[in-house]
């Protein structure tokens, strides 16, 4: 029975054999992992990822394809090697699997950037990530300071993750093809000796507050958080905007802020 890609889900499935195998071979898949793929659809990932793993979770919302998948593999069996959670992956709770986790997906790209943050949240349970996004959405992921790409999820996820373009995946290896580019990326989480920030919360309001008005100075942006003898003891010039700041300047000020 033939599937109708529903828009709202996000839904271009991957037809490509050859890019399939290449994202197998850049995920690596080892018998034992605990692996969980956003998004199943029709399987065009999980079934080879299956041919390498005992065991492997997936999360999908569209009751058609869950459906399917529970008919291939049918579910309530210990030994079954798909476990199937009918859920949203925006609300997925994912300290209930077992750590450290390997995460994979062919992201559906409406909501690939509160996904990455809702990811980020387990950091620290999470092993890597492997997705397809947009392209555009990656070049921002990897994107360096003072570059147009830069901005607050480059921040946000480099100070928790190596990141890491692997490959372009052209449009006409989905069904249907979208309307952009899209690539490949991996994300290995940090050992928590190489995480400066404590306070996360913080950390994002001020790297919130410094791009929520990219063309202002720091001294403007950050107003509320530093006066001018703070900018000078932490040797970071007032003058500059938020695209100029490393990462590393960020977590800086985070953690000066919060020593206060
Ligand atoms: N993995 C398949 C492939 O590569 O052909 C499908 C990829 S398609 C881009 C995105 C998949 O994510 C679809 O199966 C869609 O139904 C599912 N999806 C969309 N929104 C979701 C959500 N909030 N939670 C879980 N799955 C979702």
């Amino acid at each position: 029975m033939s599937h109708k890609a529903k828009k709202r889900f996000g839904q271009n499935f991957l037809v490509d054999t050859h890019i399939i195998a290449d994202i197998i071979r850049c995920i690596q898949p080892k018998l034992d992992d605990h692996m969980v793929e956003i998004g199943p659809g029709l399987g065009a990932m999980t079934r080879p990822l299956l041919q390498q793993l005992k065991k492997l979770h997936v999360i999908e919302i569209d009751r058609d394809l869950i459906a399917r998948l529970e008919n291939d593999y049918p579910q309530g069996n210990a030994n079954t090697p798909l476990i199937v959670h009918a859920q949203d992956a925006l609300q997925f709770d994912f300290a209930t699997l077992p750590a450290p986790l390997r995460v994979v997906g062919n992201l559906p790209y409406n909501i690939s950037t509160p996904l990455l943050f809702h990811f980020a949240k387990f950091a620290n349970r999470i092993q890597d990530m492997h997705f397809m996004l947009q392209n555009e959405v990656v070049e921002r992921m990897v994107a360096v300071p003072s570059t147009p790409a830069y901005g607050r999820l480059s921040v946000m996820l480099q100070y928790r993750f190596n990141m890491e373009k692997l490959m372009d995946v052209p449009p006409e290896s989905f069904r249907p093809a979208p309307a952009v580019n899209s690539a490949i990326v991996r994300m290995i989480s940090l050992p928590p000796s190489e995480i400066l920030v404590q306070d996360e919360v913080l950390f994002a309001k001020i790297v919130a507050a410094a791009f929520g008005q990219r063309r202002k100075t720091l001294r403007n942006t950050l107003k509320n958080y530093l006066t001018e003898t703070d900018f000078e003891h932490l040797k970071i010039d007032a003058q500059q905007r938020a695209e100029n700041l490393s990462v590393e300047e960020f977590a800086r000020i985070a953690v000066f802020v919060k020593r206060d």
